[in-house]
């Protein structure tokens, strides 16, 4: 189970497809998964110093419908892994933004918007 989790997190899934390509249709060119910076950003734009994540809505415990129940199988297990997930996400951010990123996450329930690309655009300055 873990190594299935693992890559299903390192692959590229649909989402993080879909803000890719609504950033190209902007025409604004991206370097993926930056292992060196904090939390790996899904794309990081890097002379624009920003960077996005992409985050599933379960992983990353979005709180949303799409998040769905939480597993009730190893409980023991579950939660303290989703719970690392969101601080690893929200420390990511910081230490991003120590080193002067400005950082965007778009859910994975938040993809088929209409107003991603409007999204894009302003965090862009577009
Ligand atoms: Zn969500």
């Amino acid at each position: 189970m873990r190594r299935r989790m693992s890559r299903i997190l390192s692959s590229a899934t649909r989402p993080e497809l879909i803000v890719r390509q609504a950033v190209r249709s902007l025409g604004i060119g991206y370097r993926l998964n930056r292992r060196d910076l904090p939390g790996s950003p899904d794309l990081v734009f890097i002379g624009r110093r920003k960077a996005i994540f992409v985050h599933g809505c379960f992983w990353h415990q979005h709180g949303c419908a799409l998040m769905g129940r939480a597993p009730r199988k190893r409980v023991e297990y579950w939660q303290p892994k989703l719970r690392r997930n969101v601080e690893r996400d929200a420390e990511a951010v910081q230490r991003l933004e120590a080193l002067g990123y400005t950082v965007l996450t778009i859910w994975e329930c938040k993809v088929r918007n209409a107003d991603l690309t409007m999204r894009l655009r302003a965090f862009f300055g577009e």
